[in-house]
């Protein structure tokens, strides 16, 4: 099926989940993971209108940057090892996956203006996983008011692979709940007002629980080359 086929399908799924969940969908934004696939499939993503563009590696990311002429809004989407930070820091727009503080000391020391950044957490509690545990995130946020450099914007997690709905219904609404509970302190420097969950086998159920933005990678652009080490494990 044509991208801009699978996009109107999604787009009418999201809608739908908007529907069942009284809000509205000009709350939530489509990030389209191009991670595993062609900059070439990445051009005809911008094609269908979408803006946002979500990649999980420092390689990925510049050579798509270098490719791509369209005005784009770039997610980092993926583990970052620290060394790496001053590669992409300063070329994306949104960073989904703070999860510790030698993290955040490294954003701080690199980036050249405030970085949108969402906190990961391990909502799955899987030891695999990356993230903050979801009873430690509100103190490493707090811990963050001295990082002028980076600006909480909201909470990122994943539903393990294979888990029923009912288990990931359950653990995207304790993040929801986790992102109501900073939003309410209101931070200056976190003011935690967005939520970064779902993907393709599971955005309708992330967007009923609350999600303001969806990462979809397959079911919006398929699978093409090698280099997804999140595909494989
Ligand atoms: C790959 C990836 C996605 C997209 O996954 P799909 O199942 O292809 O939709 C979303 N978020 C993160 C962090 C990813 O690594």
């Amino acid at each position: 099926m044509p991208i801009d086929q699978k996009f109107k399908l999604i787009q009418e799924k999201i809608s739908l989940s908007c529907a069942r969940a009284n809000r509205s969908i000009s709350d939530v934004h489509i990030v389209a993971v191009t991670k595993s696939v062609s900059i070439e499939r990445a051009v005809e993503v911008l094609e269908t209108g979408l803006k946002h563009l979500g990649e999980n590696r420092p390689e990925g990311l510049l050579n798509k940057q270098a490719s791509i002429k369209e005005p784009v809004v770039w997610h980092y989407i993926g583990s970052l090892q620290t060394r790496k930070v001053k590669q992409v820091i300063n070329s994306i727009q949104v960073f989904h996956s703070l999860d510790r503080m030698s993290l955040a000391d490294e954003i701080q020391k690199r980036a050249d203006h405030k970085i949108d950044c969402f906190v990961q957490v391990n909502i799955s509690e899987e030891e695999a996983k990356h993230g903050i545990e979801l009873k430690s995130v509100e103190s490493f946020i707090e811990s963050l008011d001295k990082h002028d450099r980076i600006n909480i914007i909201g909470l990122m997690g994943m539903a393990p692979n294979g888990a029923n709905n009912e288990v990931i219904r359950s653990l995207f609404k304790s993040l929801k709940d986790m992102q109501l509970k900073i939003a309410s302190q209101h931070y200056s420097h976190a003011p935690c007002l967005e939520l970064s969950m779902g993907m393709s086998n599971d955005y309708e159920i992330a967007i009923e629980e609350g999600a303001t933005y969806v990462r979809i990678g397959k079911a919006l652009v398929g699978e093409e080359s090698e280099d997804s080490h999140e595909y494989k494990k």
